[in-house]
């Protein structure tokens, strides 16, 4: 039952009205909000905007730890000085 969420959480298509079908979309931080950042996802074949989505703080960690898009390591920053 959850996995539709899941799903529609995931998309990485949506309809596009210009193209007349699904498209892959890239996903667009568009706004920082205090507990949830909003989402634009634009259309890989005409850039126009496509859909927006609002994705909570507990969403995010739960995408994030799915799946890493943007796998950034933290700096070294526990060198060993001697
Ligand atoms: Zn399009």
């Amino acid at each position: 039952m959850s996995q539709q969420q899941f799903e529609n959480f995931t998309a990485s298509s949506l309809y596009c009205e210009k193209c007349k079908t699904a498209m892959p979309v890239r996903e667009r931080l568009l706004l920082v909000l205090p507990g949830k950042d909003l989402y634009d996802y634009i259309c890989t074949g005409c850039a126009s905007s496509v859909g927006q989505r609002e994705v909570t703080a507990g969403e995010k960690m739960m995408a994030q730890r799915m799946a890493p898009r943007h796998p950034r390591r933290r700096a070294p920053a526990q060198r060993i000085r001697l």
